[in-house]
């Protein structure tokens, strides 16, 4: 499929993407009533059948799905077709709870390479990009979804998996790597190895990096921006949804193309659940409106952000979404108090310039929350006075106090000390025993 072709739903007017929009809904609930016993059920106990949703705007009819209802169908309850017509299995970690199974009939795959194609257009790939793909190649749904669409793209592929840092070096020098798709946490890590390696990034051909599977703030962008030859773009996809390429930046680089033809995005309150209208922040919730094998109903996806529907530069019609910087059970409470790590961030840059690396530790030693921000320090710091590290510290502490409202223990460690993530950063380390 030529790119035109690929990525023509992305200019459809508005009137004719909500009329498609709508016709997928009404199969995509039939389906989904018709071979899944939850969403009956759900659907039953609203007093629904398929036949009341007629239009979109009948979607906020519909009961939401979350991630424990996956959960609970564990592995293969979700499914709205027979094993025979599933042709890929992926599953997410498990990290809070059961793994949820995700399910791709050929139609799916094809819906995937498809809208990860469109990805790499927002990005200004083409043919003729050498592209590595250090996301994981699994179980879960990372890396080969970009494999197919970049093949889809007629790029060059070069699938190096996550991890081995040496060798992802090795390929980005030897194999004239144009783009890089990977965690935007294991670039810098990346990025931090060559410069202990001596080796100019700068000096490469590398133009563009396709970050997601983890939340990341715009700070991080500037920085990637700023060390690195890369313009830094966003891609946002939930596994339970398909994996990445649910939406992406373009080169306007203000907001992510959600591909609305595949993927129906509402926002909501989360306390109310109410839905809120364009440009109001709330979570994000999501509808497939093509999935065969798993079609997923209003699923709700903890990810707090807003739409955009003012007509962007690129050209493309259908509608934004702003970058996901926070997740509703990223949040932590601290003495009462609900704290975001992206506030943490801005904490740190308000008074670095640049974001470091850090980590927070959430303790509870005499029945009170203790929050100690740990951050590193740069070599150069180190060999400094100590009156300059003792400074740095307070100026830490009273931004992080001034920012989040209560009040945060800093403590300054040597450079490296603080575990560099091969896939997603763990930024939140909770020590506090729950009586
Ligand atoms: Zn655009």
């Amino acid at each position: 499929m030529t790119d035109h072709e690929a990525s023509r739903n992305d200019y459809l007017p508005r009137g004719e993407l909500r009329q498609l929009q709508g016709e997928r809904l009404r199969r995509t609930v039939r389906r989904a009533y018709e071979n899944v016993e939850l969403y009956r059920r759900r659907m039953e106990e609203h007093g629904l059948h398929p036949d009341d949703i007629r239009t979109l705007d009948d979607i906020n009819r519909l009961p939401f799905t979350v991630k424990r209802d996956l959960q609970d169908k564990y592995p293969f309850g979700m499914f709205a077709t027979g094993l025979a017509d599933v042709v890929r299995l992926h599953a997410t970690s498990g990290t809070t709870g059961k793994p949820i199974v995700v399910a791709y009939t050929r139609a799916d795959l094809d819906v995937w390479t498809n809208v990860i194609q469109r990805a790499l257009l927002c990005y200004g790939l083409q043919r003729g990009d050498v592209i590595q793909i250090a996301y994981g190649y699994g179980l879960l749904a990372g890396g080969l979804g970009f494999h197919y669409g970049a093949e889809a793209l007629g790029a060059t592929v070069i699938p190096v998996s996550a991890g081995n840092t040496e060798r992802q070096l090795m390929v980005m020098k030897d194999f004239g790597v144009t783009a890089i798709c990977s965690t935007p946490s294991y670039f810098l890590h990346l990025a931090e190895r060559a410069g202990e390696i001596n080796l100019n990034l700068h000096s490469l051909p590398l133009r563009v990096g396709a970050f997601g599977a983890e939340p990341w703030t715009e700070a991080m962008r500037q920085r990637i921006e700023r060390d690195t030859p890369l313009k830094a773009y966003d891609v946002y996809g939930p596994t339970e949804i398909i994996g990445s390429g649910v939406a992406a930046e373009c080169r306007c680089q203000n907001g992510l193309h959600i591909f609305e033809d595949h993927f129906y995005p509402e926002i909501v309150d989360p306390q109310t659940l109410q839905p809120l209208p364009d440009g109001q922040e709330g979570e994000l919730v999501i509808t497939t409106l093509t999935r065969e094998a798993m079609p997923v109903i209003r699923f709700r996806t903890r990810d707090i952000t807003s739409l955009v529907s003012e007509p962007c530069g690129c050209g493309r019609s259908v509608r934004r979404m702003r970058r996901v910087s926070r997740r509703t059970d990223d949040m932590f409470v601290v003495r009462g108090v609900s704290i975001y790590p992206s506030q943490v961030e801005a904490a740190l840059l308000a008074v670095e310039g640049s974001l470091p690396p850090y980590q927070i530790v959430l303790t509870r030693p005499r029945e009170l929350d203790e929050m100690e921000v740990q951050v590193e320090v740069t070599p150069e710091l180190l060999t400094d006075r100590i009156r300059a590290l003792e400074d740095l510290q307070a100026r830490l502490a009273a931004q992080l106090e001034h920012l989040l409202g209560v009040r945060a223990g800093v403590r300054l460690v040597e450079p490296r000390t603080i575990e560099r993530s091969q896939g997603k950063a763990r930024r939140v380390i909770d020590r506090r025993e729950i009586v």
